[in-house]
Formats: structure tokens, sequence, C-alpha cells
């Protein structure tokens, strides 16, 4: 009875050990998945477009909004070929619909480029005109983010691009609700107006001028969307940019743009 008691005892506290044992692995393995993460995003970053120290004078960020779509991959091939980093920011409900967003958003990050929010629904109305708009907009940026976090095992954006532009909708309540919740948002100063145009040629077109209209600025913030017509007008825009002295940057935590709402 005794050596049964004892040996009770033994197997109890050996499944105490090995319980114990295997939650520390399985924490430490979290940890170190997640830091692995974060790290190979900055290292990928600094590696590949190592651009920012001192920071050019003139210099450009590319962006990309309303994916991930079927394009995504080849965007990131075309980026890749042409050594340009981007911003993609994301919709919430693209991430349900579209069948291999993981993978997008995972090769996103580590490609070295950046993930920001773009809401979960994309509508005007729940964003910029219900009567609780601010919260809303909040919350389906809180949400779109956690979405990402989820698929990517520990990518956090703190990055925002307001649908249709925040300069422009708005009101003094979102400011607040953004600074509370601690996202930046970022609009844009020259605009492709893809979405619109029927051919590439004329995305190209619109880039120059209304870069030129803008006054080429020092800090250029380049809005595409993932089109195919995108994909097409690129390397030219891409090029048009280096020709004028332009340096293609990519985005990092707690940098501050001219270009902010
Ligand atoms: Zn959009």
């Amino acid at each position: 009875m005794r050596n049964l008691l004892f040996n009770f005892k033994v197997n109890k506290s050996s499944h105490i050990v090995r319980f114990l044992f295997s939650a520390v692995m399985l924490l430490s393995s979290l940890l170190v998945q997640t830091v692995c993460i974060e790290a190979a995003t900055v290292d990928d970053r600094i590696e590949k477009f190592i651009y920012n120290e001192p920071k050019p004078e003139k210099v450009v960020y590319l962006t990309f909004d309303d994916g991930p779509s079927k394009y995504t991959i080849e965007i990131l091939d075309l980026l890749e070929k042409l050594d340009v980093p981007a911003i993609f920011f994301v919709i919430g409900e693209n991430l349900d619909l579209l069948s291999n967003a993981e993978d997008s958003l995972k090769q996103i990050i580590h490609r070295g480029h950046y993930i920001g929010l773009h809401s979960m629904t994309h509508d005007m109305n729940k964003l910029y005109d219900s009567s609780n708009a601010p919260q809303n907009f909040v919350n389906e940026m809180l949400e779109v983010r956690d979405k990402i976090k989820e698929m990517t095992d520990g990518f956090e954006s703190h990055l925002c691009r307001p649908p249709y532009g925040g300069k422009t909708h708005f009101k003094s309540g979102h400011y607040k609700a953004l600074e509370e919740a601690g996202i930046e948002c970022i609009d844009w100063n020259v605009d492709s107006l893809d979405w619109a145009k029927p051919s590439a040629d004329q995305i190209f077109n619109q880039v120059v001028a209304d870069l030129k209209r803008n006054e080429y600025p020092k800090e250029v913030v380049l809005l595409f969307h993932e089109k195919k017509l995108t994909l097409e007008a690129l390397p030219r825009v891409i090029e048009y940019y280096r020709d004028l002295g332009y340096v293609f940057m990519p985005y990092y935590e707690g940098q501050e743009f001219e270009c902010l709402n």
C-alpha cells in the first residue's frame, strides 16, 4: 500500500513535471516564433531596402489598397524584380474571401514589405456617416489588425489608410478615437486613379500629371490598387520616379510621414 501510494505520488508528480515542461516548451516556441517573425520582417526590410540612413532628399512610398487579391503575388514578384518596397493596405473581408489570403499576407511580410489596415467593410456609411462612425472606424481597423495578426502568426500593424481618404471624410471624433487606439493614418498625395483608367498608358499619364500638379513634393505617397493594368503600368512608373531622382522607401514602425491626416 505504501509502495503504491509512493508510486502514485511519483507518477502524479512526473505528470505534473511533464505537463509543466510541455507548457514551457510551447510558450517558448511561441515566443521564439513571434520574435523571429518580427526580426525577419525588420531584417528583410533593412537588408533589402537600406535606403533610409541618411534619408534621401526625394522619397516615394508605394502603396496598394483594397487587397489582398488574385494579383498580390504577381505584384510581389514584380516588386522583387524591380527592388522596390511597398505598403499593402488590406481589407478584412478580402481575407475571408480570398483562398490564398494567408499565403499572400505572409509573403508580403517575408519579402520585406509592410501590411497596413484598410478597414473590414470599406463601407462609407459605417466608417464616416453613421452616428457612431468614429468608433466603427477604429473597431474595424482593430478587427482587421487582429485577423492579420492571426494569419501571419504575430505581425501587428499600426498604420491605417482611411478608405476614400481621411482628410476629406474624418470628423473630429475620428482623430480622437484613433489617437486613443494608437493607430496612425496616412492618405496619399499622388493618385494613380488606376481603378478608373482603361489602359496602362492612362495610369502612367495620370501619375505623371498628378505629381506635376502637386509640384514634385520631396515626400510622395503614391496610391495604387491591385489591378491587372496597374501591374502593366508599374515598371514605367517606377522608372519615371527613379529618373527624377526619387528613392523608393520602405515603411518601418515609428516613422513619421509629412503626408499625414
Ligand atoms: Zn480602398
